[in-house]
């Protein structure tokens, strides 16, 4: 029935060049393709979780350009998300300062409305190794002094970690929604 059904906004938030779209994608369509263009997008996407219904619509984001605020998000984004994934690559070191000033407009944001928010920081592309420069324990760190949560992934390789990642974030928009 109806009551069983469950509806997440979710927008994928990060620097360009982090992986956001292949993510999307990834989850979309379990591929990867490798080029993706500068497309932002809403996707919605229905899925069977555990006999429940759910209605994802992913927003994937584009990184604004001439943005003045590091980290900046639209007063609109923030008010349409249920939750969040932060994605930083692990060879850029940029990307995830911006993820932590993202982080913290977030928090600032929803604490004014005292809504609980659910955030997953993504460190993307851990394929590339060889060119890693965010350790896993500093983005471990970052996420448990802001209680989000953490997962390092590669869109490149894997469909598998890339789907946790997205069904991590459903449960805690869940459990958010339970706490109201
Ligand atoms: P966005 O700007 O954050 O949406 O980033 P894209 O999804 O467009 O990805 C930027 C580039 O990084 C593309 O060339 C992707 O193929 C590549 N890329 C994305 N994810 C991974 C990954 O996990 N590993 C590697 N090696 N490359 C990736
Ligand atoms: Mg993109």
């Amino acid at each position: 029935g109806s009551q069983n059904k469950v509806e997440a906004n979710i927008l994928l938030l990060g620097a360009e060049n982090v992986g956001k779209s292949a993510l999307t994608v990834r989850f979309l369509t379990r591929r990867y393709i490798g080029e993706y263009g500068d497309i932002e997008s809403i996707y919605s996407h229905t899925d069977r979780i555990d006999g429940r219904e759910i209605s994802f619509n992913i927003w994937d984001s584009l990184h604004p350009q001439n943005y003045e605020v590091e980290g900046y998000i639209s007063e609109k984004q923030l008010q349409w998300a249920d939750g969040f994934i932060l994605v930083y690559s692990i060879c850029d070191r940029a990307s995830f300062n911006v993820v932590r000033q993202q982080v913290q407009r977030i928090r600032l944001y929803k604490n004014k409305l005292s809504a609980p928010t659910p955030i997953i920081i993504v460190g993307n592309k851990r394929d590339l190794k060889h060119r890693r420069t965010v350790s896993s324990e500093e983005g471990r760190l970052l996420a448990l002094s802001s209680d989000c949560g953490f997962f390092e992934t590669s869109a490149a390789e894997t469909y598998h970690g890339v789907l946790l990642v997205f069904h991590e974030l459903l449960d805690l928009i869940r459990e958010a929604r339970a706490l109201k």
